[in-house]
C-alpha cells in the first residue's frame, strides 16, 4: 500500500476538508511476481468506510483482522481519475485559488509511488496525478472570465544524495544552494522557471526534466527513482474588478519521493546502498516536519 497526502497549507474559507493535511492510502494489485512466487493479497481497502484491513496470513485461527481509518481509502480495481478526483483535485482547485498545496506519495520501493503520481502517458485512462492536475490547471484557465488572466510557471528539481539539482537547467549536475527570505520564505536560488501556456507545454517542460533524473534499478523494480523529486507549478490569477486589480497566487508542489527501503528486499550495494542511506535520512526528515 501506498498513501498519499494532500496538504493544503491553507483554504479558502469554508472548505473545510482541504484545510490540513489529508491521508490517502491506496492498495496496489499484487505484481506477476509475487503473485507466482505464491503470495496472496492480504491488505484490502474498505471504501465506504475508509479502513484498511489486514489479515495476519500466520496469524492463529480466529485472529481478528486489524483495521486503520484514513481520510479516503482506494482498493486494487481504482482507476487514476477516479483517485485523482477525490485525492488531489481539492488541493489543486485551492491553488488556482491562491492557496498553496503539496501532493506526495509515500511508499516502499515498488509501492505504486510513481504509478500513481504520473502513471503512463498512453491510453489517457493510465494518467496520474501529475498529468491529471496539469489537465485540471489548463482546464480552468481556459473557462476563466475575460477580467481574470493567468500566468503559470513550472520549475522540477530533484534532491539526489542531499543535492538540489535543477532538472531543467543548461547543466542539471550542479549543486543549487537552499535559501530563506523573509518575503518569500524558504527557496532555491537560480531555479529555473518556464511560462507555461498549455497542457502540452507544461507537459513538455516534465518530460525535459525528467530525462535528467537519477534512477537506478533495484531487485524490486526495473527503474526506480533515486531521487525525490519536486514538480512545482505557479499559478498567478490577475482579477479585475470595480473595487481594483486582485493578484493572487498558488504554489502546487507534486513529488515523487523516492522509496524508503529494506535494504534486505532491495538487494542494494555499493552506490545503489549510499543512496539508499540518503534517502532514508531525507525520509525520516520529511516525518519529523509531518509530526511538527
Ligand atoms: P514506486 O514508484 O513506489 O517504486 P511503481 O509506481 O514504479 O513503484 O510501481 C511498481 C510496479 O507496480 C510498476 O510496474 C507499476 O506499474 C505497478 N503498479 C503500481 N501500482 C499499480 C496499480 N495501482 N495498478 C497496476 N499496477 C500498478
Ligand atoms: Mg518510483
Amino acid at each position: 500500500a501506498n498513501s498519499v497526502r494532500a496538504m493544503a497549507e491553507a483554504a479558502p474559507s469554508g472548505a473545510k476538508s482541504d484545510e490540513c493535511v489529508q491521508v490517502v492510502v491506496r492498495v496496489r494489485p499484487l505484481s506477476r511476481k509475487e503473485k507466482q512466487d505464491g503470495h496472496e493479497a492480504n491488505t484490502k481497502a474498505d471504501e465506504s468506510r475508509g479502513t484498511i484491513i489486514v489479515e495476519n496470513p500466520k496469524g492463529d485461527d480466529g485472529e481478528p483482522p486489524k483495521s486503520f481509518t484514513f481520510d479516503f481509502v482506494f482498493g486494487a480495481d481504482t482507476q487514476q481519475k477516479g483517485l485523482y478526483d477525490k485525492a488531489a483535485a481539492p488541493a489543486v482547485q485551492a491553488v488556482l485559488n491562491g492557496f498553496n498545496a503539496t501532493v506526495f506519495a509515500y511508499g516502499q520501493t515498488g509501492a505504486g509511488k510513481s504509478h500513481t503520481m504520473e502513471g503512463y502517458p498512453d491510453p489517457p485512462e493510465l494518467r496520474g496525478i501529475i498529468p491529471n492536475s496539469f489537465a485540471h490547471i489548463f482546464e480552468e484557465v481556459a473557462k476563466a472570465d475575460e477580467n481574470t488572466q493567468y500566468l503559470v510557471r513550472a520549475s522540477y528539481l530533484e534532491i539526489y544524495n542531499e543535492e538540489i539539482r535543477d532538472l531543467l537547467a543548461k547543466d542539471p549536475k550542479n549543486r543549487l544552494d537552499l535559501k530563506e527570505n523573509v518575503d518569500s520564505g524558504v527557496y532555491v536560488k537560480d531555479l529555473t522557471s518556464f511560462v507555461v501556456k498549455s497542457t502540452h507545454e507544461i507537459d513538455q517542460v516534465m518530460q525535459a526534466g525528467k530525462k535528467n533524473r537519477s534512477v537506478g534499478s533495484t531487485l524490486m523494480n526495473q527503474t526506480s527513482s533515486r531521487s525525490h523529486s519536486i514538480f512545482t507549478i505557479i499559478v498567478e490569477a490577475c482579477v479585475v474588478s470595480a473595487t481594483g486589480e486582485h493578484i493572487h497566487v498558488g504554489k502546487l508542489n507534486l513529488v515523487d519521493l523516492a522509496g524508503s527501503e529494506r535494504q534486505s528486499k532491495t538487494g542494494a550495494t555499493g552506490d545503489r546502498l549510499k543512496e539508499a542511506t540518503k534517502i532514508n535520512l531525507s525520509l525520516s526528515a520529511l516525518g519529523n516536519v509531518i509530526s511538527a
